[in-house]
């Protein structure tokens, strides 16, 4: 499909082919489903929503739950006052959510409405809340509507009683739910309580009952998001998606945070267990040190199959920094690391990462595009590439083994269910690195070659 594609690299600012992002609101309604009883809105037409669900659906393999202001002519011309009045008000009659909350989109932002006054004007039914986030999808990319999103909510909702509630705040960042409930299980081991934020736990992974619900009881529920101003210590994973929302809470009540990594491979893991050690000042159990020597013990018998190897990494910027990290520990040479958030600081901190392994000769870039990382490919080749499924056609056309990981996994089943992050997940994610090589190793070997055990 893509055999076509030409080696001769050409600077672009402004086309973007075959993007390695997608638009704001999507990940505004990612982080609305994270919240309990709450129905994500868009305030735009009913394309964009449509979209956005479908997106989310085809990652996740569930209903993605959201309304839609239903903007038609009339509304882009006059604006979209009369359309969430009467979208707030039907939501809350016919699925009755705790919250609803709502992101604009590209033609909401453009005509200019002002969601602060419509809202701050509305009739609420009692008990009832609406919040929004601007997402401006002209800007930016799905991460940043996902942390817009988190700090609309924490921007109505957080609260500071004065009396600390003895918790920690965890804020994931954009992670699918397998690895929320391990980011739980650590903490809980750890004996740290705390408030997760937002948490599409039993959301996005809820079991099949035989009975439809539009909320699961899953997510951060409304009273712990009003209590992350009495939190006590603020763990934020992923700098780059957690890292305004870390500073927001910092500002607005104070919580001081600490800001790490995404927790891939063991680096990284290493430093979310001692945020949270720190915080409880308690052993590490013997349950994650034992799950820590077996991901060491793995990574020394794999290497002599992944030292060395080239590979090219790709998606949204905190999962793309872990698992460039995790591929460094397992001596597998990163050869081009891209992200198509634009975010500058993505550069800054996966060189550094590359110059503490003394890796030279890599390419990043944010802001980039899986076109470009196909024609670097076809200059210099790599031996394995992880990222989407939107590098499944590169995969194919240069024949390089792939790995699918991030977001959004389109083409394959219980990825949301399975960690990426903690110990658990830096296993699981050897094991698909180790299979994809060998499995070439063992397509490629002449008969008399083919090893039984390896
Ligand atoms: S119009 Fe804007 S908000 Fe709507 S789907 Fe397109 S990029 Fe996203």
């Amino acid at each position: 499909m893509l055999d076509l594609t030409t080696s001769n690299v050409m600077e672009r600012t402004a086309l973007r082919v075959n993007p390695c992002k997608t638009c704001q609101p999507v990940g505004a309604m990612y982080a609305a489903l994270g919240v309990a009883n709450c129905m994500p809105h868009s305030h735009g037409s009913q394309g964009c929503c449509s979209y956005h669900r479908t997106v989310l659906s085809r990652h996740f393999k569930e209903p993605a739950v959201a309304s839609s202001s239903s903007f038609t002519e009339g509304a882009s011309v006059f604006g979209g006052r009369s359309n969430i009045n009467t979208a707030v008000k039907n939501v809350f009659d016919m699925y009755d959510p705790d919250i609803i909350a709502v992101h604009t989109t590209c033609l909401s932002e453009t005509i200019g409405d002002d969601l602060t006054s419509y809202i701050m004007d509305m009739d609420l039914p009692e008990g009832k809340t609406v919040v929004h986030c601007n997402t401006p999808s002209y800007v930016g990319s799905h991460i940043n509507g996902f942390f817009n999103m988190m700090m609309g909510f924490m921007n109505y909702l957080t609260k500071k009683t004065g009396t600390p509630n003895g918790k920690a705040a965890i804020f994931p960042g954009w992670v699918n739910p397998g690895d929320i409930r391990e980011l739980k299980r650590i903490a809980t081991l750890m004996g740290v309580p705390y408030v997760m934020f937002p948490d599409q736990s039993g959301v996005l992974d809820a079991p099949m009952t035989g009975k439809y619900e539009y909320f699961t009881g899953g997510g951060t529920t409304l009273p712990e998001i009003a209590s992350l101003g009495d939190t006590e210590q603020l763990i934020a994973l992923g700098e780059i998606t957690s890292g305004e929302p870390a500073e927001l809470l910092q500002k607005k009540w104070k919580v001081p945070h600490t800001l790490l990594p995404m927790p891939v491979g063991i680096a990284y893991t290493d430093a979310y267990v001692m945020a949270l050690q720190k915080f409880s000042k308690k052993e590490v159990p013997e349950e994650l040190e034992e799950q820590r020597g077996q991901l060491v013990d793995l990574l020394l018998d794999s290497h002599p199959y992944t030292h060395g190897k080239k590979a090219a990494i790709f998606g949204d910027p905190d999962v793309v920094i872990g698992l460039t990290s995790l591929c460094l520990e397992l001596g597998i040479v990163p050869k081009y690391v891209i992200t198509g958030t634009p975010k500058d600081e993505f550069t800054r901190r996966v060189n550094a990462l590359l110059e503490k392994y003394n890796v030279e000769g890599c390419t990043v870039k944010a802001n980039a595009d899986l076109f470009e990382l196909h024609q670097w490919i076809k200059n210099e080749p790599v031996e394995l590439l992880i990222g989407s499924t939107y590098g499944k056609q590169i995969a194919k056309a240069e024949d390089i083994p792939f790995i699918r990981a991030g977001f959004p996994v389109l083409d394959r089943y219980a990825g949301p269910l399975m960690p990426v992050v903690g110990y658990a997940g830096a296993i699981r994610m050897v094991e698909k690195i180790c299979d994809a090589l060998m499995d070439r190793q063992d397509r490629d070997a002449a008969d008399e070659d083919l090893e039984i055990v390896m």
